[in-house]
């Protein structure tokens, strides 16, 4: 989630909010949070967001009496094939990789299926 450009501040505070990952949480925890209301924000938001997307889990640290944002994870919600994809590398990359993988497979099952009908 890098282009935030021209989106709206509430907006982006939420897709902010949405990446942490509080105390106690597990990672399937955090993703059934996530992925009503990031699949709402994409929905949304047309303009700034292709139907497809991912969004990285980011640890919190407390740190100095305050919450700071802390690494990312290595787990992402992807809402291609809608789950929770734990990835090899902590990337940007790998992140991508994996997404255009998913719309790959998703666009050969949709061809496969629209042949057969
Ligand atoms: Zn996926």
């Amino acid at each position: 989630m890098a282009k935030f450009n021209g989106l709206n501040p509430v907006v982006v505070q939420a897709l902010n909010n949405l990446q942490y990952r509080y105390s106690g949480e597990t990672p399937e925890m955090w993703c059934s949070c996530v992925r009503y209301p990031f699949k709402k924000l994409l929905e949304y938001n047309p303009k700034y967001f292709s139907k497809n997307g991912f969004i990285q889990m980011v640890e919190r640290e407390y740190i100095d009496g305050e919450f700071k944002a802390g690494r990312r994870s290595f787990n992402i919600y992807c809402t291609v094939c809608d789950s929770l994809v734990f990835i090899c590398e902590n990337t940007i990359k790998c992140v991508s990789d994996h997404l255009n993988k998913c719309i790959a497979r998703m666009a050969k099952k949709n061809f496969a299926y629209s042949i057969h009908t």
